[in-house]
């Protein structure tokens, strides 16, 4: 019986092994590593295909369907791709080399070598259950990662908002709040606790988020969202926004910026036991002036802080609004593009009304009217406004 050395000898003697620098000049060679997944996560040569060696067999014909096709396998030190090599030339495979010293070599030479993308063992736990699914998977459980929603608010939306996004992996949440925290805001506001009162509500709700899920990042601005500022804070790059605003001139303020900036929108609004969600997507959907073309008068639009709301509303609505950003950020379902999902608590009832886009709205229409930012808190104050259409703070 021979040994593995002599094995491993014999076979060295049957293939054909290339070195490092001759490796390096292979442009037309199928790539393919055929190390174990901790190895393979610890770094590769860039353009390799990943099969580890007791899946060669079964997976070389996608990585490499034409046999004349010249490969190219290597593994850390050059043993197991040695084997690898003599059983593509088995399979057929014309044209087989084996990286003589493995990627080990390969980095000690001074070559390129490339980390990829994956998640580590932590984050595999964490996020399984996200992993199960195929419209999630890896992919998507990375592209959450390096997603960026800005949470307008961290309050009754922002708070269950900002938690399940920070749960889901979503890797940059900002949150622009310049309220604190009070004692009536803890009947609804998940984010913070009793604990926490007096504190900056972007402050509390980033330790809560932090303690939740250290993957997470929190960009806070302890700032209300203004003309003056909302672009500079626009241009830190986000891929969605959640409005979780309570008042109007944050609304069009954030409605206008979104259309300009081309961010989609996440809305929601709630009022006693009603709640509203829908999505604006520039140019795809209609805008929020496309259905208000004006703010209804303060007194038909009362905010919370006056006509009170049931505590679980906005943990409701604030998790439909959720759970339109993931669907935004991983590509998958059906926004809520041009739909008005309505919510009724009391009656427990959903229901939904037609959106559509207004070619003569003043932001997003055909000739718009209004190209720069305005006095929202003057043009929200009822002196202007000549038509009535009702929605809730
Ligand atoms: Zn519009």
């Amino acid at each position: 019986m021979p040994s593995y050395r002599d094995l491993l000898q014999q076979v060295k003697s049957e293939i054909t092994e290339v070195d490092a620098p001759r490796a390096s000049e292979l442009r037309d060679h199928v790539l393919v590593d055929v190390r174990e997944q901790d190895e393979w996560e610890e770094g590769h040569i860039p353009g390799a295909v990943h099969i580890p060696r007791g899946f060669l067999e079964s997976r070389i014909e996608t990585a490499a369907p034409d046999k004349a096709q010249p490969v190219l396998v290597y593994c850390a030190g050059g043993s197991r791709s040695a084997f690898a090599a003599k059983t593509l030339e088995e399979l057929g495979y014309e044209n087989v080399s084996s990286l003589a010293g493995g990627f080990t070599d390969w980095k000690r030479s001074g070559f390129p070598t490339q980390l990829p993308q994956t998640l580590g063992p932590e984050q595999r736990s964490r996020y399984s259950r996200h992993l199960l699914i195929p419209e999630v998977g890896i992919e998507g459980q990375l592209k959450l990662l390096q997603s960026r929603v800005l949470l307008i608010g961290a309050g009754g939306l922002g708070s269950p908002a900002s938690l399940y996004l920070a749960a889901a992996g979503v890797g940059t949440l900002g949150i622009v709040d310049d309220d604190r925290v009070d004692a009536s805001n803890l009947q609804r506001q998940i984010a913070h606790s009793t604990e926490a009162l007096g504190d900056w509500k972007a402050d509390s709700a980033k330790r809560t988020i932090e303690a939740l899920n250290p993957d997470v990042d929190v960009v806070t601005y302890k700032e209300r969202l203004t003309s003056e500022n909302v672009d500079r804070i626009l241009a830190d790059g986000w891929d969605v926004i959640l409005d979780g605003a309570d008042n109007f001139p944050t609304r069009y303020l954030v409605n206008d910026a979104s259309v300009w900036h081309d961010i989609p929108v996440v809305h929601g609004s709630i009022y006693r036991f009603e709640g509203q969600v829908t999505v604006f997507k520039p140019q795809d959907g209609p805008c929020y002036r496309c259905l208000f073309p004006q703010p209804p008068p303060p007194e038909l639009a009362p905010s919370c802080a006056e006509g009170g709301v049931l505590g679980v509303l906005p943990g409701i609505v604030g998790s439909l609004q959720t759970n339109e950003t993931i669907k935004l950020l991983l590509g998958i379902g059906e926004p809520l593009v041009g739909r008005l999902l309505l919510f009724d608590a009391l009656e427990t009832e959903f229901s939904e009304v037609k959106l559509r886009r207004d070619p003569a709205c003043p932001v997003c229409g055909e000739h718009p009217t209004i190209t720069e930012y305005v006095d929202y808190v003057e043009f929200c104050s009822g002196s202007k406004s000549d038509t009535v259409r009702p929605t809730h703070a």
